[in-house]
């Protein structure tokens, strides 16, 4: 949600349909609640519901309740190069209306378009309005509901950052991914390593080193590169860019190399080795081979889970 022209729709085209973030220029500002199913095309099996910012939740034809109900996170979108009052007004209005009809809500706050500040003005920005959106949350007596917040453009790498931050509080089994990360790469000699939704390039979980922006980058630029070339030269028939067989190995100067392979049909792993430790491949393979079992049983379990809990419910 956010005010009308703050980037909701730019974020979403640019993150889920790979629309170049100058297009967006052109986008007509969104003025009714559009749904949007990613499930199909994506891991993250979610609906994107695009508000326009004007809403008026005193109006009885709109069912917030409903919608409420059954959301994961709220991501509320301020346009940091504008005015952002009347936003900080709107936030706490909608983040107090929805946490009363659902407490369980990640209450997430795009501090947008801050490609336009410099970094001091970023920082300032986000203490002013992180100080200011829980004053007013403090002045309710509802300091309890917690909102985070993240600097994000389209012109940058750091929407898809906070995209990831967004979804992976989201997946139940994230510190199971972790921890089969971790044991993947301290037994493989990697560096670092990144599960994928090749669609989103959202990052769904790394291990538990930490995440550098450069190398983050690379990944997502990796899979474009896989993506298209694929597209290009790889497709027969009615075949898809991304299937069981999908690996790539990209070689830098610096002595890194790039490696993505498929886990599942919707996700990749990329991971960083040193040109030296890539001299074992078949035991990177052969690990890798254990973790895509692994990682498959986990999200079997989920389905089962899934299917005994409908079964239940049609009891
Ligand atoms: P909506 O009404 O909230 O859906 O807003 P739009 O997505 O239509 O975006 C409004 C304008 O903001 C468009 O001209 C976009 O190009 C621009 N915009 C969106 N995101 C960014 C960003 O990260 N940085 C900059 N500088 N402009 C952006």
């Amino acid at each position: 949600m956010g005010l009308r022209r703050s980037g909701k729709s730019s974020i979403q085209k640019v993150v889920f349909h790979k629309m170049s973030p100058n297009e967006t220029l052109f986008l007509e500002s969104t003025n009714k609640i559009c749904r949007e199913d990613v499930s199909n095309s994506s891991f993250v099996n979610f609906q994107i519901w695009d508000f326009p910012g004007q809403i008026d939740f005193f109006d009885p034809t709109f069912d917030y309740e409903m919608i409420f109900r059954g959301t994961g996170a709220l991501i509320f979108v301020i346009d940091s190069q504008d005015d952002y009052m009347e936003a900080l007004a709107r936030l706490h209005l909608t983040v107090t209306s929805a946490y009363k009809v659902n407490p369980d809500i990640n209450f997430e706050v795009f501090i947008h378009k801050v490609d336009g500040l410099s970094d001091d003005h970023k920082i300032e920005t986000q203490r002013d309005i992180h100080q200011r959106a829980n004053d007013d949350l403090t002045d309710a007596g509802l300091e309890k509901i917690h909102l985070s917040f993240y600097l994000t453009s389209i012109y940058d790498h750091s929407i898809f950052e906070a995209f990831s931050k967004v979804v992976q509080k989201l997946i139940p089994q994230l510190p199971t991914l972790e921890n089969l990360l971790n044991i993947f790469i301290s037994n493989s000699g990697i560096e670092k390593a990144f599960l994928f939704d090749v669609v989103s390039k959202i990052y769904i979980a790394t291990d538990s080193t930490p995440v550098d922006m450069q190398t983050y980058e690379l990944c997502c630029d990796m899979i474009d590169v896989v993506i298209d070339i694929s597209c290009i030269y790889g497709l027969k028939g009615a075949g898809t860019p991304y299937d069981k067989e999908s690996l790539a190995i990209i070689k830098l100067n610096n002595t890194t190399v790039l490696y993505l392979k498929q886990v599942t049909k919707f996700l990749a792993l990329v991971c960083f080795v040193r040109e030296e430790s890539f001299e074992r491949k078949g035991l990177i393979d052969y690990n890798f081979h254990c973790f895509r079992k692994a990682i498959q049983e986990v999200f079997e379990v989920r389905v089962k889970v899934l299917r005994s809990r409908k079964h239940l419910s049609q009891i």
